[in-house]
C-alpha cells in the first residue's frame, strides 16, 4: 500500500474517519432495518391474531350449528373490512374440528390461489392439532411476502380452526420506504458527524501539527526567526512552546556566534593587514639588503660577489649549451698618481666616472662590477671574441676621451688597460678565464698601458 504511505497525515486521518463512518453507518442501518422489520412483523402478527381471535367465537357458534352461510358471511366481512393502518387480508379459511377445510373467503388472485401451496405442513399441524395461535412467514415464487395466521375457533368446545393469509407486500413496501428514509437520515447524520469529526480533529490536531511541521521546515532552511505560537495549553501547545523556546535560544546562540565570528574575522583581517604591511616592509628591506649585498656603494655598479655568482651561472649555462661570453678585466692606469696628485676624493670621483662610462657603453644584458680598488670587470653575454675585443676597445677609447670634472680648474683624464678572456675559447672554468684575462691585462700594462689585449 505504497500510495497510503505517500499520503499526508490529514488524508490518512480522513480515510480512517471515512472508513469508520462507513462501518458504523452500515452496522447501524442493518440493525435499524432488522429491528424495525421485526417490530413491524410482530405488530402484524399481533393485529392479525387479535382479529382472528375476535372472529373465532362467532365462527365457532356458526360451526357448532353447522351454519355455513353465516360462517361465509362472517369470513367475507372480515376479508372486506378496510383497515388503512393495516395490511390486506388475502383470504380467511375455516376448517372443521377434524381439520377438513370448509370455506374460504377472500380474493387473493394468483397469490391467493397459490398461497395454500406455500403452507408448511408443520404450520398446518400446529394450526389444526394444537390449541395455540400459530403463524408462518413465507414467500411465494415471485418473491412476494405472505403471513399465515391461525387460531382455534372455540365456543365452549373447539369447533374448528380459522386460518388467515395476509399479503405483506404493502407492509414491506412501506417498511422499505421507511427504511430508505431512515437510511437517508443516517447517511446525512453520518456525513454531518464525519464533517464535524474531521473539522474538529483538523482544528485540534492537524492544523497545529502542520504549523509545527512548517515551522520546523523553515528552521531547517535557516530561518531561525520562525515561531509556532500555538495559543493552547494541551500537549500540542506544550510542544509548540518548547519549539518556540528552542528556536529563541538557537537564534540567540547563533547571533552570539555570528557576532564572535565577525569580531574574530575583523581581528584576523586587521592582523593580516598588519602582517602584509610588515611583509611589504620586510620585502623592501630584503630587496635593499640584497641590493646592498650585491652593489658597490661608491659607483652603484654590482660588486665582486655578484659578478662571481653571475659568472658561475654563465659557466654552468655554457656547459649545457653553447653560450659564448667574454670577461673584461679593467684596471685604471696610474691611478695612484691621481690620488696622489688630486687627493682621494677626486680619485673617488674618477672611479664613479669610469663606472658611468661602463654603464653607458655596455648593453643592458651585459654585467659590470667594481672588482676592487680601481679594477672593474665586465661580463659580455652571448659575445664572441671579436665582439668582446671591440667592446673593450670602445670602452678604452671613450674613457680616453672623457673629461672628468671633479671641481678642479681643469678636467682630469684617465686611461684604462683591459685584458679580455672569452669562453669557451680561453677556457670554460672560472680560474682559467681569470688567469687568461689577468695575463692579457698584464700584457696591456707591460705594452704601455691604455691598451686592450686578449
Ligand atoms: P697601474 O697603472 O700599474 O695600475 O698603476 P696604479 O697606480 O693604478 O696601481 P696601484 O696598484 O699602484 O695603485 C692603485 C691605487 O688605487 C692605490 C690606491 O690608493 C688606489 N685606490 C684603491 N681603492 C681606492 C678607492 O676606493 N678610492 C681611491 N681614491 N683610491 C683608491
Ligand atoms: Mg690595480
Ligand atoms: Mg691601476
Amino acid at each position: 500500500m505504497s500510495w497510503v504511505r505517500r499520503l499526508g497525515l490529514s488524508s490518512r486521518l480522513a480515510l480512517v474517519i471515512a472508513a469508520l463512518a462507513l462501518v458504523a453507518l452500515g452496522t447501524a442501518s442493518w440493525l435499524l432495518v432488522r429491528l424495525s422489520t421485526n417490530l413491524a412483523m410482530q405488530a402484524q402478527r399481533e393485529q392479525g391474531g387479535a382479529l382472528l381471535q375476535s372472529l373465532a367465537p362467532s365462527c365457532a357458534r356458526a360451526l357448532a350449528v353447522n351454519d355455513l352461510a353465516r360462517l361465509d358471511d362472517l369470513l367475507a366481512e372480515t376479508v372486506l373490512e378496510v383497515r388503512p393502518s393495516w395490511t390486506r387480508i388475502l383470504y380467511v379459511e375455516a376448517y372443521d374440528a377434524s381439520g377438513r377445510p370448509l370455506l374460504r373467503a377472500g380474493d387473493g388472485g394468483d397469490l391467493a390461489r397459490g398461497a395454500d401451496r406455500l403452507l408448511d405442513p408443520s404450520f398446518l399441524d400446529c394450526a389444526l392439532r394444537t390449541d395455540a395461535a400459530c403463524w408462518q412467514h413465507a414467500h411465494d415464487p415471485g418473491g412476494a411476502s405472505l403471513l399465515f395466521l391461525s387460531t382455534p375457533a372455540n365456543s365452549g368446545l373447539r369447533w374448528g380452526t380459522l386460518v388467515a393469509a395476509l399479503d405483506l407486500q404493502a407492509f414491506e413496501g412501506s417498511s422499505q420506504q421507511w427504511a430508505r428514509k431512515a437510511l437517508a437520515f443516517i447517511v446525512v447524520l453520518a456525513m454531518a458527524l464525519y464533517l464535524i469529526t474531521w473539522f474538529g480533529l483538523s482544528r485540534m490536531v492537524i492544523a497545529p501539527l502542520s504549523r509545527l511541521a512548517h515551522a520546523a521546515q523553515r528552521m531547517a532552511g535557516g530561518d531561525l526567526g520562525v515561531r509556532v505560537q500555538l495559543e493552547r495549553s494541551d500537549e500540542l501547545g506544550q510542544l509548540g512552546s518548547v519549539f518556540d523556546s528552542m528556536a529563541e535560544r538557537l537564534q540567540a546562540h547563533t547571533a552570539e556566534l555570528e557576532h564572535k565570528v565577525a569580531e574574530r574575522s575583523a581581528r584576523i583581517r586587521r592582523q593580516n593587514e598588519e602582517l602584509e604591511r610588515v611583509n611589504a616592509n620586510l620585502a623592501g628591506i630584503n630587496a635593499q639588503l640584497e641590493r646592498l649585498a650585491t652593489t658597490d656603494a661608491l659607483t652603484g655598479l654590482h660588486n665582486r660577489r655578484y659578478l662571481q655568482q653571475a659568472l658561475e651561472f654563465e659557466i654552468a649555462r655554457g656547459q649545457r649549451a653553447e653560450h659564448p661570453f667574454c670577461l673584461l678585466m679593467m684596471d685604471i692606469d696610474h691611478f695612484k698618481r691621481v690620488n696622489d696628485t688630486y687627493g682621494h676624493a677626486v680619485g673617488d670621483r674618477v672611479l664613479v666616472q669610469v663606472a658611468t662610462v661602463l654603464q653607458e657603453n655596455l648593453r643592458n644584458i651585459d654585467l659590470r662590477a667594481r672588482w676592487g680598488g680601481e679594477e672593474f670587470v665586465a661580463l659580455l653575454l652571448d659575445s664572441q671574441r671579436d665582439a668582446g675585443l671591440q667592446t673593450a676597445e670602445k670602452i678604452r677609447a671613450v674613457l680616453e676621451q672623457t673629461e672628468i670634472h671633479a671641481g678642479l680648474d681643469e678636467p682630469v683624464r684617465v686611461t684604462i688597460s683591459i685584458g679580455v678572456a672569452c669562453s669557451p675559447a680561453d677556457g670554460v672554468e672560472e680560474h682559467k678565464l681569470f688567469a687568461h684575462a689577468d695575463a692579457a691585462l698584464y700584457r696591456a700594462k707591460e705594452g704601455g698601458r691604455n691598451r686592450v689585449e686578449g
